[in-house]
């Protein structure tokens, strides 16, 4: 990997380390998590990165995939088991991590579980490393506490602005035999259940955000003005709250977007009990570089 490339994705690693363990911080019962979204991710600007998608808050049985709009209320509660997802891009190259933060002390065996399977299956990370020798591993340690793997999410590849591409990385043992190269950048990322081992996408029209993935004439002047604040992303994820536009405008405008597959919505994925997750980025090198540890 060149060196200037190299350097990217370090300091986009490094700032979403820096804003992940102060984010640890702000989840306490009583909070909004609009608030924790929004400083987290001006932290991230502050640092010298750009937020690759909107911070990610999924509280108990949703997994992934949950941001505050603007005018979300959501408050954390006295038991509630938070993940926050972090993504942080430095000129396009991403660093992705997760923690989860168990405010019941019946759920720290479901954060240690995803974090101890994390660590095993960062050791084995290596060029030549059959994929699926990780993902046997993951699942190894997540049966090793009495708990399930969520077999339906994946750990991914990272290119310049694509977050999720291939090697996959499953957290269960599979099919899949791809074999790390030098050079590759991956997502771990095991997720841990007591209950139902996969998760479903939701209808709800809550939590959601949107990538721009393409450009088209639009009627609405609103329509128009998110393309134009949006398409310097490249593709990468968005939130309505960093939209001009607010309230009934919104809506038509995004409907009109959507309509005409200008936009992508990624939904709320969720399960049928609380879900812990940890995740890191790794560069795959003869001495791989954990770029969020
Ligand atoms: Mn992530
Ligand atoms: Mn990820």
């Amino acid at each position: 990997m060149e060196e200037e490339i190299l350097e990217k994705y370090k300091k986009a690693g490094e700032i979403a380390k820096k804003v992940r363990e102060e984010g640890k911080t702000l989840v306490k019962p009583g909070v909004k998590i609009l608030e924790i979204a929004e400083k987290m991710e001006n932290r991230i600007r502050e640092l010298g990165g750009i937020p690759a998608w909107p911070l990610n808050i999924s509280i108990n049985d949703i997994a992934a995939h949950y941001s505050p709009s603007f005018d979300d209320e959501t408050i954390i509660k006295e038991e509630d088991l938070v993940k926050l997802d972090v993504g942080v891009s430095v000129d396009g190259y991403i660093a992705d991590t997760a923690i989860t933060i168990a405010l019941s002390e019946k759920d720290k065996k479901l954060v240690l579980a995803a974090e101890k399977s994390l660590e095993e299956a960062i050791k084995l990370v290596k060029p030549g490393r059959e994929v699926n020798e990780i993902s046997s591993k993951i699942e190894e340690v997540i049966k090793s506490f009495g708990l399930n793997p969520i077999v339906n999410l994946t750990g991914h590849g990272l290119k310049r602005y694509i977050i999720h591409s291939e090697p996959r990385i499953p957290n269960c043992s599979s099919n899949y035999h791809y074999k790390l190269k030098k050079d590759d950048v991956i997502a771990i990322e095991p997720f841990v259940t007591r209950g139902r081992n996969y998760i479903k996408e939701e209808d709800e029209d809550r939590g959601l955000t949107y990538s721009l993935v393409r450009e088209k004439p639009c009627r609405l002047k609103e329509a128009r003005e998110i393309i134009n604040k949006m398409k310097n992303r490249e593709g990468l994820p968005f939130s309505d709250r960093w939209l001009p536009v607010k309230g009934i405008k919104l809506k038509l405008a995004m409907k009109e977007l959507k309509d005409k597959d200008c936009v992508e919505v990624y939904r709320i994925l969720r399960g049928d009990s609380k879900i812990a997750q940890a995740e890191h980025t790794i560069i795959v090198l003869d001495k791989p570089i954990v770029t969020t540890l």
